[in-house]
């Protein structure tokens, strides 16, 4: 880095190391550090350090919480099924969308062997423990329709074979709205696996 005073050198290689921040940004955004209030800048730094003293995840389905269990899984009236997502993003845009009242289970990642992540690496076995004591009569899989997600829907549909629980994954396909001339080849040909009757 060229010539900056070393505290501001070490605010942009910390910014520089978040996800999809590079190093223009990251000096971008020690910029607009170095413009705001000392308050302001205080309460950025607590919260920070207050996320990472509170947030935990939860014991049961790994969702970020800020006890034991998350609030979804203190929620006893959620129904017996459970949805498996990659990342807690994804937990909170399902539920967002208010069509799922079972509960999750947050794997915490992806199958890519390139990356070294293999099954250990995922809250598989937290998953086959929690289909076999609790009274769950579906899982749906809901990760992403990338390389890596339907390796992993793959695998959990395997590891869940003869547990006596139905195993469906989320249909994937044409958006609401959306002109088929538009469409990639990938989405129209999963649209095509994906069709239910009428
Ligand atoms: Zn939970």
């Amino acid at each position: 880095m060229t010539g900056y005073a070393p505290p501001i050198e070490r605010l942009i290689k910390e910014f520089s190391r978040f996800p999809g921040i590079g190093e223009k940004t990251a000096a971008r955004l020690t910029a607009y550090i170095l413009r705001i209030s000392d308050d302001d800048a205080r309460r950025l730094a607590e919260s920070i350090i207050e996320v990472k003293e509170k947030i935990r995840f939860c014991s049961v389905c790994f969702n970020l919480a800020e006890e034991n269990l998350c609030e979804i899984c203190r929620n006893t009236a959620r129904d017996d099924v459970i949805c498996v997502v990659e990342d807690p993003d994804s937990l909170m845009v399902i539920e967002k969308s208010g069509s799922f009242k079972g509960t999750y289970h947050v794997l915490h990642g992806t199958l890519s062997p390139l990356d070294g992540i293999g099954p250990d690496h995922l809250k598989l076995k937290e998953l086959l423990e929690r289909v076999s004591d609790d009274k769950i009569k579906e899982v749906i899989i809901a990760t992403n329709p990338s390389v890596q997600g339907e390796a992993t829907a793959l695998l959990v549909t395997k590891l869940l074979r003869g547990k006596g629980v139905e195993v469906t994954r989320i249909a994937l396909g044409v958006p609401v709205g959306g002109d088929l001339k538009y469409m990639d080849q990938m989405t129209l040909s999963k649209a095509i696996e994906f069709r239910r009757g009428m």
